[in-house]
């Protein structure tokens, strides 16, 4: 039996599970304070919805989904990324959910594939999706809450990346001139950048290594062609950006591939980390989505932020992560009667909602203090015999500090004053 776990996936423990924990905490609290509803949707899906939705072309769905046969013979796939669950959950449940549909979710995606430095097999997602609005507040609320989760925990060196990839209306005509600015220098490009020529013009501009040749950074660019309707919303929203004070850079070679995707797209780009590891997260507009699953028209927007590259990234800007969460004391007694009086003090700390725990089976002091250490407590309430001839309990701060002795029926008011969340 193999105690590490598949390849591409990580145990989360303490410390670090603590600190992802304090990102999920604070994703809950972001999300609620813009309005948006919790969700959860099934960890696997029929594969036909990742297929419609990555396009049969993209790399999620030629290389990277996790499709298995269920026994009853149908394809299901673990959920890839959550915008197409959500839709067509919104899609099922449409007529019992306000408009806008403002939800958002913290889960696991699963891609396969090459597991590398900040590049899992199962990672960790905060996204929120704002469904049934096309008008531009809805693309600024949904930047601005990622922003402000972002320099929330401390991040300072990310930037935000705006662009606008216009729609059906002005799309069509751009690609025709990118694809005629292209054509004839075709031999100049390696094969994967002509691959998405042929079928995902825009994508060009991801191209490794391509993309960053001058004939590609001469093409001309979206936001350069866009209709009338998509340049004032693209106006609209950068305007409310700045109105609310949400520094970003317009980055005229952000696109996405997939035909569903409209207008408004973004990035949190983080600059503490290696290239292949920077984005932080992203989004935008998807107005086309609900009607390549079947549903009635239905605009949407929403991003997707990488928990698991936002903690590699506040840990290489030297940012304070989510504390640990270890408990406020741990009881050590000594002794039978010690051990009564103990077990009814942890009982009243958990019931005044302190959290506190002691060795379930006798130990020596020496031992008991290692126990009480080891388990991240801020402090070890001692209860020897002397402490309980005198009705007394001595609190040992297990981090800098002097030790005090205290009547014992003062140990829960002691701990409520004290900020021992911090203490450690
Ligand atoms: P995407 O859904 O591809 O737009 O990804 C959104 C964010 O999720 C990315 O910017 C990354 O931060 C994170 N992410 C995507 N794929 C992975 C992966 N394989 N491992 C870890 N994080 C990932």
């Amino acid at each position: 039996m193999e105690f590490q776990p598949p390849r591409g996936t990580d145990d989360l423990l303490p410390p670090v599970s603590d600190a992802m924990l304090g990102l999920y905490e604070a994703a809950h609290r972001t999300a609620r304070l813009y309005g948006f509803r919790y969700v959860e949707t099934p960890t696997f899906e029929h594969t036909e919805l990742f297929a419609r939705t990555s396009g049969e072309t993209s790399d999620v769905v030629t290389k990277e989904m996790y499709t298995f046969e269920d026994k009853g013979g149908r394809s299901l796939t673990l959920r890839p990324e959550q915008t197409a669950s959500i839709v067509r959950a919104y899609l099922a449940h449409a007529h019992d959910l306000p408009t806008p549909f403002k939800a958002y979710h913290v889960s696991q995606q699963f891609r396969h594939g090459r597991p590398q430095a900040g590049r899992l097999r199962e990672f960790r997602q905060f996204g929120v999706e704002t469904i049934g609005s096309a008008a531009p507040p809805a693309d600024v609320e949904v930047i601005v809450a990622g922003d402000r989760f972002l320099r929330g925990r401390g991040l300072r060196q990310v930037e935000l990346r705006v662009n606008s990839i216009g729609d059906a209306e002005c799309r069509p005509a751009y690609r025709e001139k990118l694809i005629a600015y292209l054509e004839p220098h075709q031999a100049e490009l390696d094969e994967d950048c002509r691959t998405r020529l042929r079928t995902n013009p825009l994508r060009v501009f991801d191209c490794k290594v391509d993309g960053q040749t001058p004939l590609v950074l001469g093409a001309p660019l979206i936001s350069e062609n866009l209709c009338q309707a998509c340049g004032e919303h693209f106006a609209a929203v950068r305007n409310g950006l700045d109105a609310a004070s949400v520094a970003f850079v317009h980055d005229p070679r952000l696109v996405r591939g997939l035909d569903y995707y409209t207008r408004t797209t973004f990035e949190f780009v983080s600059q503490a980390l290696a290239q292949a590891q920077a984005a932080l997260g992203g989004g935008g507009r998807y107005d086309g989505l609900a009607e390549v699953l079947g549903g009635a028209p239905t605009p949407g927007i929403g991003f997707a932020l990488g928990l698991d590259r936002i903690l590699m990234a506040l840990r290489e800007e030297g940012a304070t992560l989510p504390g640990e969460l270890g408990i406020a004391c741990f009881v050590v007694s000594i002794g039978d009667e010690a051990s009564r009086v103990g077990a009814r003090l942890v009982g009243d700390l958990r019931d005044a909602g302190i959290p506190a725990a002691a060795a379930f089976e006798e130990r020596p002091l020496k031992a008991q203090l290692k126990m009480a250490d080891r388990s991240g407590a801020a402090y070890a309430v001692i209860l020897g015999e002397r402490e309980v001839a005198t009705g007394t309990a001595t609190m040992k701060p297990l981090g800098d500090g002097d030790q005090e002795e205290i009547p014992i029926g003062d140990v829960v008011n002691w701990l409520s004053r004290t900020d021992w969340a911090a203490e450690r």
